[in-house]
């Protein structure tokens, strides 16, 4: 898409609402990762298309034999090699960049990502809540403590907690599994501060991510809506963009700069 192809006129004007603005949020989702080379999970070469859906209650099987799930994540043929081959590979596109200069501007005050791929904290972003979890990191069930991958001995499978004793999991959160408390909490105190939210790279439908950009819709807060593609909130939100985040968010910007 070339910069033509962008509407100036709703550009300039998501530029003057966010710059009203005095706590602007973003909630960002798979449209963002998608852009960085990752693999989609549904669709046509969708990750799950391709090998299956994981089981619903992939959170109910941990628990009920934590050592097993954790051999089938070390298992270097497993279906979820893929997954994380094009995480591993993957790099912050000119939209996570964007972000970042938001923060910087002193814009941007907070980042909910739905993604598991640490990108917006690989480009520098700083308050980012990862609300499905990192992919990089392991989490204790107990005490919520987050560990690098090699933090963790793996002699003895389940590994544990090197604070609590509690059992580690791979910190992205799977079907089933409760959004991790600290992170829930810290998104709806954000949320309650925020005034305006984009909302980049996902239809927002589902919870509890949908929940923070209906809560600035019923206080009459704008969403301005970043998405390559028409979605269920479109019709909803304040201000709607339509195409690439690392097209828009650098030219949104570029707007801001130029009125500060
Ligand atoms: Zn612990």
């Amino acid at each position: 898409m070339n910069e033509t192809s962008v509407d100036r006129d709703k550009l300039s004007r998501a530029a003057e609402t966010i710059f009203k603005s005095t706590y602007v949020m973003a909630l960002t989702g798979a449209g963002m990762s998608v852009e960085s080379g990752i693999p989609p999970f549904r669709g046509p070469g969708g990750l799950w298309t391709k090998h299956g859906e994981p089981p619903m209650d992939g959170y109910q099987r941990f628990l009920a034999d934590p050592k097993k799930s954790w051999e089938e994540r070390l298992n270097p043929r497993g279906p979820m090699v893929e997954l994380r081959e094009s995480l591993r590979k993957a790099v912050p596109n000119p939209g996570h960049h964007a972000l970042v200069d938001l923060e910087k501007m002193g814009i941007l005050k907070a980042l909910i990502t739905q993604n598991v791929d640490n990108l917006h904290k690989a480009a520098g972003s700083s308050n980012v809540l990862e609300i499905h979890g990192n992919f990089t990191l392991l989490r204790c069930l107990d005490c919520n403590a987050r560990y690098q991958n090699d933090e963790v001995p793996l002699e003895t499978l389940p590994p544990r907690c090197p604070q609590c004793g509690g059992i580690i999991k791979s910190d992205g959160v799977a079907f089933g599994e409760p959004i991790p408390r600290d992170v829930l909490s810290g998104c709806q105190n954000e949320t309650l501060k925020c005034d305006c939210m984009l909302v980049i790279g996902t239809s927002a439908t589902v919870y509890p991510a949908a929940a923070f950009p209906q809560h600035l819709m019923r206080q009459g807060h704008p969403v301005i809506e970043v998405n390559l593609y028409e979605s269920e909130i479109t019709p909803m939100c304040r201000i709607s963009l339509k195409g690439p985040s690392g097209v828009i968010m650098p030219e949104l910007v570029k707007i801001l700069r130029e009125k500060s």
